[in-house]
């Protein structure tokens, strides 16, 4: 008796009229799809995307070459060598992100004294080659640069709410 019905419902298409009420009833409702890349989800500031190194105001690279960030990386994606300036000062000169290794856990970042390493908002970027996503000491410093003004207000805003 039970597979007769079954097959009756098979005939009359009853779990496709089912279907196509449930797509009707949703067809008029507000949707929820976000029409990605036009619109975009609210973001934290709190985000980690891709690194960028800082400068003072007055130009000066932050990064005093401690080696906090480079210890503190589970990835071993980070790579510092350092030398003392003529003044005594101490900074880098090489600091590498290896991106293919990055989890962005944001250890580097924390475990800054200086604010100097930071991830940035920045989320869409790619590699067309091999050895595009080797971040350099020198694509970091024009990041930063490019995007002080979102990551100050960002580090602000992070102060404000701890
Ligand atoms: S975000 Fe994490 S994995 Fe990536 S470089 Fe910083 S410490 Fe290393
Ligand atoms: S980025 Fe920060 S933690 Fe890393 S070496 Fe420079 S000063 Fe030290």
């Amino acid at each position: 008796m039970k597979s007769l019905s079954s097959y009756v419902k098979s005939f009359a298409l009853a779990e496709l009229v089912k279907g196509l009420g449930v797509t009707g009833r949703y067809l008029f409702k507000p949707k929820f799809t976000v029409q990605y890349p036009e619109e975009k989800t609210p973001m934290s500031p709190r985000f980690r995307g891709h690194h960028a190194l800082r400068r003072y105001e007055n130009g000066e690279e932050r990064c005093i070459a401690c080696k906090l960030c480079e210890a503190v990386c589970p990835a071993q994606a980070i790579t510092i060598e350092a030398q003392p300036r003529e003044d005594g000062s101490r900074r880098t000169t090489r600091y590498d992100v290896d991106l293919y290794k990055c989890i962005f856990c944001g250890f580097c970042e924390e475990a800054c004294p200086v604010d100097a390493i930071v991830e940035t908002r920045l989320f869409e970027y790619h590699g067309e080659e091999a050895g595009d996503l080797l971040l350099n000491k020198e694509k970091l410093l024009a990041l930063g640069d490019k995007l002080e003004a979102e990551i100050a207000a960002d580090r602000e805003q992070q102060a404000s709410v701890r």
